[in-house]
């Protein structure tokens, strides 16, 4: 299948778990995870209405930026970012979903401030607990929250996870319902940053309708739309 197909075949998923869960199908944005891709397909996704790309790696995110990939979409940075890498990232993407630790959010907070202008972000959150994970516990994401609300240089938008890849459908939907839950209860103990915390990074080709049916606004989906990639660790890193 082509990318258009499988951009529809995609949309076409999401929509048929938004109206399963009495959701609006509007309400969850298609990003497309674009690691590895070269920019003439990152252009072709777009024309086939794909409006959000994702990045994983600064060098990659540089690189597309250069070459003007994603003109017509919005940039956002969905992988692993050191604290000494932040000025490639903040002030030049929409959002930035991968905050994993306070040390990083502070460095992203510093460097809007010096910019002059407000990043919005995702607090990542490690639900399962995996070592080889970033992210907040589920218990530290209330005060990363408090101190997001406190630093002046970011908008706390919402949570992202990465749960362990589910080996059948449905496998996930507890970790996607966790997530939720605890946005919901961040949302409520927040005191100006509320009425901004409307997005729920969740969802990748594997789980997408599960992360879909447990409230997902963004589903970051990659080999489901640009078919299977070459494995990282055969890639060159930043
Ligand atoms: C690669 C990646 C995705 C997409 O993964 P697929 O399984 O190919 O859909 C989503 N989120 C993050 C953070 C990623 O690194």
């Amino acid at each position: 299948m082509g990318l258009k197909e499988n951009v529809e075949k995609v949309r076409a998923d999401i929509r048929a778990a938004a109206i399963a869960a009495g959701r609006d199908p509007e309400a969850v944005t298609l990003l497309a995870a674009t690691k590895t891709q070269r920019s003439e397909t990152i252009r072709a996704a777009i024309a086939a209405g794909i409006t959000a790309c994702g990045e994983n790696r600064v060098q990659e995110l540089t690189a597309h930026l250069a070459d003007n990939a994603y003109e017509g979409a919005q940039v956002h940075f969905i992988g692993h970012l050191q604290t000494n890498k932040v000025k490639y990232v903040v002030g030049r993407v929409a959002l930035i979903h991968s905050v994993s630790s306070e040390k990083l959010l502070r460095a992203i907070a510093d460097r809007a401030d010096k910019l002059g202008l407000v990043q919005d972000i995702l607090l990542e959150v490690n639900l399962a607990g995996e070592a080889s994970k970033s992210g907040f516990a589920p218990e530290e994401a209330l005060s990363a929250a408090r101190l997001a609300e406190e630093l002046g240089g970011v908008r706390l938008r919402g949570l992202m996870c990465i749960p362990p890849a589910a080996a059948a459908p449905g496998e996930n939907l507890p970790y996607f319902q966790k997530l939720r839950r605890l946005a919901v209860d961040i949302t409520r103990e927040m005191v100006d940053n509320d009425i901004d915390m409307d997005v729920l990074s969740m969802g990748m080709s594997g789980d997408y309708p599960d992360a879909v049916l447990a409230g997902s606004t963004c589903v970051r989906v990659g080999s489901a739309l640009f078919g299977p990639r070459p494995p990282m660790s055969s890639l060159p890193h930043d």
